[in-house]
C-alpha cells in the first residue's frame, strides 16, 4: 500500500471540520479607523481571549495599526500576553484584593485601583507599582463609589509622595454610550469632577481615559488622552454608525442530507415540520459550539451562496438547515456567518436572531472549532 502525499492545508480545514477564521486585516483595519477618529492614544482591550479572537494576535495586529497600549481585566490575561511575547504596556482593571500584585508588578502590568483596599493591598504587596484610579462613573459596577474618591486621591497621593506608588491614570466606564438619544453627559460630568479632585489632592495623571467604542465614535466630549476600543478592533459597532469590518468567518461541511415529506418533524421537540417535501442539511456545530439555541428557528446561514433557514432546535452539537431546492451534497460547505460581503449571515444577524448583542456571540464559541488565523502583516508582504 503506497501513501498519498499529504493533502494541501488550505481548503481541507474548512472543508472538514467547523473552522473559525480570524482575518486580522480586519482588525488592523478597524484598529486604523479608531487611531484616526480619536486625538489620544489607542488602548487595545483583549480581555475575554480578544472578544473571542485570539488575545496575543488581536493585541499584535493592534499595536502594528495605531494602538499603544493594551487593556485587560485581569492579571492573569496580562501575564498570558506578556509570555506571548508583548512588551507594551498592559492595564488590568478587575482583580480581587489578594490578587498576584507583586507578580503583576514584576511583570511590568498597570493596575486599576477600585477601592481603599485594592489600594492598600496593592501598597503592601507591589510597592512602585503604576496605578490607574478607577472612579464609579455611572454604572454601579466597578470603580471608586464617588464619596469615597477624595479620600482614596488622597491616600494615594500621599503614597506616591513616599515613592511607594506612581499614580498614572485615572479612568472611568460610560454606561449608555451606544444611545444617541441618551449621551452619558452625567458620566462625563462625574468624570470631570473626579479628575478635577485627583489634581487637587496634587496628583498629575499623564492618562485620563472614559471612552470606550461607543463613545469614541459618538462623543468627543467624552474623549481624554486614551479610548480604550474593545469591540471595535473586531468589528462591533453598538452604535451601528459606522462600517468597521468583521473580522470572523465560522464555517462547517454539510456532513448529511436527506429528503423528507411534507410534515415530517425535525429536532428535539419537534418545534418545526416540513411544511413541503424538502432537503434537509445536517452541520455538526451546535450550542456547544457557541450558536445560542435561542436562534433556534431564526437564524440562517449561507450555502452556495443562498441563505437557508435554520429550522428545529439548534442542539448541542448539530444544527439542521432547510435546503428546500439547493441540490447541496455532503461535503460542501455552509457559512454560517462572516463578514457579510457575499451575502453570508454576519454576527450581528446571529446576534439578533438570538435577542442579543454581538459581544456575547463572539465570546461565547467554543473551544472545539478549528481556529485558522490568516491576513497577517508578514503574509500580507509576502502577496
Ligand atoms: C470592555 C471594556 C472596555 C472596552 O469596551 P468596548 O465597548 O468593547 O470598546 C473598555 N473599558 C472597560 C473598563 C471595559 O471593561
Amino acid at each position: 500500500m503506497t501513501l498519498a502525499a499529504p493533502a494541501p492545508y488550505a481548503g481541507t480545514a474548512v472543508a472538514t471540520r467547523p473552522t473559525l477564521t480570524v482575518d486580522l486585516a480586519a482588525i488592523a483595519e478597524n484598529t486604523r479607523f479608531f487611531a484616526r477618529r480619536t486625538p489620544g492614544e489607542v488602548m487595545a482591550v483583549v480581555k475575554a481571549d480578544g472578544f473571542g479572537h485570539g488575545a496575543a494576535a488581536v493585541a499584535r495586529t493592534a499595536l502594528g495599526a495605531g494602538a499603544t497600549r493594551l487593556g485587560v481585566t485581569s492579571i492573569a490575561e496580562a501575564l498570558d500576553l506578556r509570555a506571548a511575547g508583548l512588551v507594551a504596556p498592559i492595564l488590568s482593571w478587575l482583580n480581587p484584593v489578594d490578587a498576584g500584585w507583586a507578580d503583576a508588578v514584576h511583570h511590568d502590568v498597570e493596575l486599576a485601583v477600585a477601592s481603599r483596599e485594592h489600594l492598600d493591598a496593592i501598597l503592601r504587596d507591589a510597592p512602585g507599582a503604576r496605578v490607574h484610579l478607577h472612579l464609579d462613573t455611572g454604572m454601579a459596577r466597578d470603580g471608586v463609589a464617588p464619596d469615597a474618591w477624595a479620600g482614596l486621591c488622597l491616600a494615594a497621593r500621599r503614597a506616591e509622595q513616599r515613592g511607594q506608588l506612581d499614580v498614572v491614570g485615572v479612568m472611568g466606564h460610560l454606561a449608555c454610550a451606544e444611545d444617541p438619544e441618551y449621551p452619558d453627559a452625567t458620566g462625563r460630568t462625574r468624570f470631570a469632577w473626579g479628575l478635577r479632585v485627583a489634581r487637587a489632592t496634587g496628583l498629575r495623571p499623564s492618562q485620563h481615559h472614559l471612552a470606550a467604542t461607543a463613545a469614541t465614535i459618538l462623543d468627543p466630549l467624552a474623549q481624554h488622552t486614551m479610548s480604550r476600543i474593545g469591540a471595535g478592533l473586531v468589528g462591533i459597532d453598538p452604535t451601528r454608525t459606522v462600517p468597521l469590518g468583521g473580522a470572523l468567518t465560522l464555517t462547517a461541511p454539510v456532513v448529511g442530507v436527506r429528503s423528507v415529506r411534507a410534515g415530517t418533524p425535525v429536532g428535539y421537540g419537534h418545534t418545526w415540520r416540513a411544511p413541503t417535501p424538502t432537503r434537509l442539511g445536517l452541520l455538526p456545530l451546535g450550542y456547544a459550539d457557541g450558536l445560542p439555541r435561542v436562534a433556534s428557528g431564526r437564524a440562517s446561514v449561507s450555502i452556495r451562496g443562498v441563505r437557508v433557514p435554520v429550522v428545529g432546535r439548534i442542539s448541542m452539537d448539530m444544527t439542521v438547515v432547510d435546503l428546500g431546492d439547493l441540490a447541496v451534497v455532503p461535503g460542501e460547505v455552509a457559512t454560517v456567518f462572516g463578514a457579510g460581503d457575499d451575502g453570508e449571515p454576519t454576527v450581528r444577524d446571529w446576534a439578533d436572531a438570538a435577542g442579543t448583542l454581538e459581544h456575547e456571540i463572539v465570546t461565547g464559541l467554543g473551544p472545539r472549532l478549528d481556529r485558522v488565523v490568516v491576513g497577517a502583516p508578514a503574509l500580507r508582504s509576502l502577496r
